[in-house]
Parts: C-alpha cells; sequence; structure tokens
C-alpha cells in the first residue's frame, strides 16, 4: 500500500522540525509549507532546504491566503499542524481556522492533526485565566474541525522533555542547577514527560491508523510519570550530589503569577495546572481514547533519566 502524503505546517518549529524528519523517516512522501512570511530568517530557510535535500517538497502557502493553502493541502492525505501556541496577546491557535476552511474546501484531507501537543483541552473546562486561553482556543478549533466532518486526531503530549525535565519542572529554567532546586509544594504531585523526538515519532504513527481515528491519543510512556521530586532524585543520582531544596506553596506561586506579564502568565498558569493539581495525570484513558505507548510498543521511547544525561 502506497504511504499516504504529509503536509507539515509550521514545519521549521521546535516541535514541527521533529515532526517533518519522522514524516521522513517513516517513508511518508513529506511536504512541508513553506510561508513566504519567514523573508530572510535564514535558519528556518536552511533548515527548508535541508528538509528538501532529505527528501521532502516544499509547497508555497500563506496563512491569510486560501487559495494558497487550498493548493498545498489538496497534493496530500494527511496535514499535521505544529505552529506556536499563544503568542504574545494573539490568538495564533484560531489561525488554524484558515486551515479548517482550506481542508474543508480541498475534500480531500483523510486525517487533520491539529496543533494541539499538550494539556488535554477536552478536560481543562476549570482553568485559570489568562492560562484558559489556550484550552479554550484548541477548544474552539476542535468545534470547527468537527462540525465540517473533517477527520481528526488530537494528541496530548503531555510535558516535553526539553523544557520540563530540561530544568527540573521549574519555570523558566531549561538547564538543570547542580545546586539547587524549587519544588511545586511536596513536590510529589505526578506529571508525564515525554522526549520531544518521541511526539514526533507517536504522531506520524497514528496518521493512518485505524484506531486513532477521530480521538484523542494521549502520550504516557509508563516509565516517564513521575513527580518533580523523582525528576529531581533521577538528576541527583547522575550528578552523584544531593541539590538544596526550598518549596513553593500553592498560595505563593499564584501569587507570583498575578505578577507577571500576559505570555509568562499563560506559562505559569499551565504549571500551576501540572505541578499543583496533577491534571495530567488524576483521570484515566476511556474508551473513546487511545494511549500511545500502548497502541505503539515497538517505540522505544527515551526514559527521564537516559534525557537528562545529555546535561551531566
Ligand atoms: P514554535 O514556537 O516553535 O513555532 C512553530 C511554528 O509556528 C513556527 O516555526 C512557524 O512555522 C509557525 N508560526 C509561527 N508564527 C506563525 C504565524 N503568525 N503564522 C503562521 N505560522 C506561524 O512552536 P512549538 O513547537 O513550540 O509548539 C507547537 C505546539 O506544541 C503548540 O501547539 C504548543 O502549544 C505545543 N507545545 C507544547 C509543549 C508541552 O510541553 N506540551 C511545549 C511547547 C509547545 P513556519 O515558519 O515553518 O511556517
Amino acid at each position: 500500500m502506497a504511504q499516504s502524503r504529509v503536509l507539515v505546517v509550521g514545519g521549521t518549529g521546535y516541535l514541527g522540525r521533529r515532526i517533518v524528519k519522522a514524516s521522513i523517516a517513516e517513508g511518508h512522501p513529506t511536504f512541508v509549507l513553506h510561508r513566504p512570511e519567514i523573508g530572510t530568517d535564514i535558519e528556518k530557510v536552511q533548515l527548508l532546504l535541508s528538509f528538501k535535500e532529505q527528501g521532502a517538497r516544499l509547497v508555497e502557502g500563506s496563512f491569510g491566503n486560501h487559495r494558497s493553502l487550498v493548493h498545498a493541502v489538496r497534493q496530500v492525505d494527511i496535514v499535521i499542524c505544529a505552529i506556536s501556541g499563544v503568542h504574545m496577546r494573539s490568538h495564533q491557535i484560531l489561525l488554524q481556522l484558515e486551515l479548517v476552511d482550506a481542508i474543508k474546501e480541498a475534500g480531500n484531507i483523510e486525517r487533520f492533526l491539529p496543533s494541539e501537543f499538550g494539556i488535554d483541552p477536552a478536560r481543562m473546562g476549570h482553568a485559570l485565566a489568562p492560562g484558559r486561553v489556550t484550552f479554550d482556543d484548541k477548544m474552539e478549533l476542535r468545534k470547527a474541525i468537527e462540525e465540517a466532518n473533517i477527520p481528526f486526531t488530537y494528541i496530548s503530549a503531555n510535558c516535553f522533555m526539553g523544557y520540563f525535565v530540561g530544568g527540573l519542572c521549574q519555570p523558566g529554567k531549561i538547564i538543570p542547577s547542580t545546586e539547587s532546586v524549587c519544588l511545586h509544594g511536596d513536590g510529589n504531585v505526578k506529571a508525564i514527560y515525554v522526549d520531544e523526538d518521541d511526539i514526533a515519532l507517536y504522531t506520524i504513527k497514528t496518521i493512518d491508523d485505524h484506531r486513532t481515528l477521530n480521538k484523542t491519543i494521549y502520550i504516557r510512556p509508563p516509565q516517564n510519570i513521575l513527580s518533580q521530586r523523582e525528576v529531581v532524585m533521577a538528576w541527583e543520582e547522575l550528578i552523584g550530589k544531593e541539590l538544596e531544596k526550598i518549596s513553593i506553596s500553592e498560595e505563593e506561586f499564584l501569587s507570583i503569577i498575578k505578577e507577571q506579564e500576559f505570555a509568562q502568565q499563560v506559562g505559569l498558569g499551565h504549571y500551576y495546572h501540572v505541578f499543583y493539581e496533577g491534571c495530567l495525570n488524576n483521570f484515566e484513558i476511556d474508551e473513546k481514547e487511545e494511549e500511545a505507548s500502548h497502541l505503539y510498543p515497538e517505540v522505544a521511547y527515551t526514559r527521564v533519566k537516559d534525557y537528562l544525561r545529555r546535561y551531566v
């Protein structure tokens, strides 16, 4: 059977570039949207050229130019979008409504994977403002996808390791300290961490799997369901040293959020739900949903401790 053709939108991004790589590696004819707006961003241009060298096809297209999006979408079977989430005050996620319109008009798309890749927005109706904007926008987009009867898969990827494990689960930090760490409360709430390359691979595996059609797929590698304390302990074992620990209570954390700029408030709000409330792991996956490491046991996913070795 011929491999389905994949269009990646946001292919130069932090996650998007990994999705392009995984799509090519899994043998899919891979198309990457090249937005003229990137102009003279040399890094992006070089990255796009490197995709081309690896066999991807670049397709010119732009949000704001409906015809170009329809033209891009018509060349493939699957569309995966990995554009950035909240950007300053703009509702970046809702740009994808234009992609939904294009997919609807093109009428040929067998699966659309919108830019989700985080906390499941469907479970965040109670989220704090202003961070809830991410979830509200992702839900608005889901509604548009489903109303247009576009076949979909939503990927709930939990915590990207680079951001969360690298910083020992502390906001604003992406390199682990060898001296000290600030714990969220007692540090015992479990979260879930996934290597970004693994997210990309699992994502590609779902695209023509009938078991993932019109479902939310959670990426919950069982060995990577750990509390902040357990992440810190893994790091301490690697460096052979115990870190000094201080703790931030829930009340303190909430008051710190209020003092920040909008974008920081959004990010910190998400940390609050993950590390104080335990929103990633406080529910069971029901029969209308699936878990990726269970569906694809052949993926040798990266363990937290192995990920941390790169910082030693
Ligand atoms: P990036 O910030 O790296 O951006 C990805 C791409 O978005 C860019 O490279 C660009 O692609 C595209 N883009 C940016 N601005 C615009 C615009 N105005 N119009 C159209 N396209 C634009 O994204 P991430 O990889 O960080 O995020 C991808 C997804 O992952 C998001 O949904 C985000 O919420 C989620 N996420 C989850 C995390 C987690 O821990 N669970 C952590 C970080 C992100 P190009 O120039 O190629 O068109």
